[in-house]
């Protein structure tokens, strides 16, 4: 499967000068969100890394997202590995799980998200579940940004990667285009004005 044209198909691989949320500047953007508004291509993605995820063999009771990057490829996985499906959420700058969801003592959970840069908002999710006694048994992404080592890639873990190595990290493809602190980007010394994604309707 290539995920790199369903991306550029679905026009959300933006070129561009790019404000991250971590701060960073880069040339390119991806939007899943364009990718998985095709509820045909969400369902594609998801049953091809379930289908990764079940040849593992890791047991799962629930996938869990962190909203609201990782609520569409988190329910479409669920759907896909036919377990339960919650969410966390920030309340206040602070991750949590509300809604009336439960986590039990021990219950199996994978973490997704639509894309992994560093796994941040994964991770502060996966704490709140941990706080529940939940077990975090996996992470899945449908794009890997090449920060952190996934399940079959040559690409290794960077130090800025938040993801624990101990657990196995599924995704679909990488996508390793260069990040710039703004201080050393190239595109800002070409006079050019980085914007934030969703700024002006991208
Ligand atoms: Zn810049």
């Amino acid at each position: 499967m290539d995920i790199k044209k369903i991306y550029m198909d679905a026009d959300a691989l933006l070129e561009g000068h790019f404000k991250l949320s971590s701060g960073n500047h880069s040339q390119f953007y991806l939007q899943s969100a364009k990718v998985l508004e095709d509820p045909k291509t969400a369902k594609l993605l998801a049953e091809e890394l379930a289908k990764e995820i079940k040849a593992s063999g890791i047991e799962i009771d629930t996938v869990c997202s962190p909203a609201l990057g990782g609520l569409i490829a988190g329910f479409a996985l669920a759907t896909a590995l036919d377990v339960r499906f919650i969410f966390a959420e920030r309340v206040n700058g602070e991750m949590s799980i509300r809604r009336g969801f439960e986590v039990k003592e021990g219950e199996k959970v994978l973490m997704c998200e639509d894309i992994i840069t560093t796994g941040g908002s994964a991770m502060e999710a996966a704490s709140v579940v941990k706080s529940f006694g939940g077990e975090i048994v996996g992470v899945a992404a449908l794009a890997n940004r090449g920060f952190c080592h996934r399940e079959g890639s040559d690409i290794e873990t960077k130090p800025n990667c938040k993801l624990p190595q101990d657990i196995p990290f599924f995704a679909l493809a990488d996508f390793t285009f260069e990040m710039y602190a703004p201080e050393e980007c190239p595109l800002c010394k070409d006079g050019s004005e980085a914007i934030k994604p969703g700024s002006r309707g991208n």
